[in-house]
């Protein structure tokens, strides 16, 4: 059996999650290794939208997604990776949706984002291909649209640029008391372990009692090139109802101008569903849903469609701490579902104070593996 030299902390999975962990244990000053079963970012963050978004409806959600915005806009690489300051409009369908998303604007406005009201009028002149009969929006500005894959690739490029290692094609069999074993027999040996498998982490979950995780199915459509089409990221109300709910399957509007001129449209939720082939009665029925919204989508040419899975959990809240049950060194970060590319960064910083003994930045209590007590029992 092969031993691999010692690192103070090896993560599995390359994923945005894992990349975000190991670049900033890395900064830290950590010796780190990253295992990837596959290619960096070709999970999860392959199929994502990668709408960075500070989702308020939770209240511990909304303070990791505020935590990692800040995170992300103090990263070195941030000025040089594809995304648009797109801000995202909230559109309201409805006189009901309409108020509640003025509590939305007050909380938004509360935490210090910029966020504001457009009426129908004003809504017509930011977004002309708009349906009229809109309820207004509320414009939230600091929002942005990014590609995951390079989120990904770039965090690990930092992890191999300060002495970092990354190993592609490298799954992990186990997680061992002194570090984990690779598929191919060898030992690495590590201070730490952080489980980031995404949607794979309860293959290797150590404890006795199952990881409460289940992959959620998403499928988005991109289409040809038509710059200026959309200036923002636009999202229904009802999409958080449709991101919270635990409806078998949802379908909700959200689509986004891509740095390329195209635009990418979402998405629809489907625990039903375990196939990774497209669901093409439920891609119409997103489709006729854009049509509600920009009623002229559909002169547009569908390029691509495609399907991934969101590593969801009870509760809608990602898993960053220790393993209940497991060793001291055994970290677990994972099941931030259908938000992980814009709370990766938020992430490895919570995760980070928790290993080095420090506060977190934010109150961690709500992200502990440990509220699933009875499941993890
Ligand atoms: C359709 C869709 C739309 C989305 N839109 C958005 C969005 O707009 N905004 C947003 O913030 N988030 C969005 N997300 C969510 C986001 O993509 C995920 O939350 C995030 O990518 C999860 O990252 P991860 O690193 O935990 O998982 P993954 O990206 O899945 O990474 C896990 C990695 O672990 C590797 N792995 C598994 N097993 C092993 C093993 N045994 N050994 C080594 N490696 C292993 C896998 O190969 C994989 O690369 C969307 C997701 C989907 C599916």
């Amino acid at each position: 059996m092969t031993v691999q030299a010692a690192v103070d902390v090896a993560i599995v999975g390359g994923g945005v999650v894992g990349c975000a962990c190991a670049h900033a244990a890395t900064q830290a000053g950590l010796r780190v290794a990253v295992f990837e079963a596959q290619r960096i970012g070709a999970g999860a963050t392959a199929a994502g939208m990668g709408h960075l978004v500070t989702i308020d409806d939770d209240p511990a959600e909304f303070a990791l997604a505020c935590l990692s915005m800040r995170l992300w806009r103090a990263w070195s690489d941030w000025g040089a990776i594809e995304r648009r300051a797109t801000g995202t409009l909230w559109l309201a369908e409805t006189v009901a949706q309409r108020e509640a998303a003025h509590a939305k604007l007050a909380r938004l406005r509360g935490a210090g984002l910029d966020a504001d009201w457009l009426e129908p009028d004003a809504l017509h002149a930011a977004e002309p291909r708009l349906a009229r009969d809109l309820a207004g929006a509320l414009r939230v500005s600091g929002d942005e649209v990014a590609y995951g894959p390079e989120l990904a690739a770039r965090l690990a490029a930092g992890v191999r640029a300060a002495g970092g290692r990354v190993a592609e094609m490298t799954p992990v069999a186990s997680l061992r008391d002194d570090g984990l074993q690779l598929a191919d027999g060898t030992r690495v040996v590590a201070g730490h372990v952080l489980l980031a498998a995404g949607c794979d982490s309860p293959r290797l979950w150590p404890a006795r009692a199952p990881l409460p995780l289940r992959p959620r199915k998403g499928q988005l459509a991109i289409t040809d090139r038509h710059p200026g089409y959309i200036a923002h990221a636009l999202v229904e109300l009802g999409y958080i109802d449709a991101a919270h709910g635990d409806a078998d399957e949802s379908v909700a509007f959200n689509a986004q101008p891509r740095v390329s001129g195209q635009v990418l449209l979402g998405s629809s939720r489907s625990f039903a569903d375990t196939r990774p082939a497209l669901d093409t009665a439920l891609l119409a029925r997103m489709v006729r849903r854009a049509q509600r919204f920009l009623p002229d989508i559909g002169q547009l040419q569908m390029l691509r469609c495609w399907a991934g899975f969101r590593p969801a959990t009870p509760d809608g809240r990602p898993i960053i701490g220790r393993i209940p049950g497991g060793r001291d060194n055994q970290w677990v970060a994972t099941g931030h579902e259908g938000l992980g590319l814009t709370t990766a960064t938020g992430t490895a910083s919570v995760w980070l104070d928790l290993l080095r003994g420090r506060a977190p930045a934010i109150d961690p209590a709500p992200y502990a593996p440990s509220r699933f007590a009875q499941a993890l029992a």
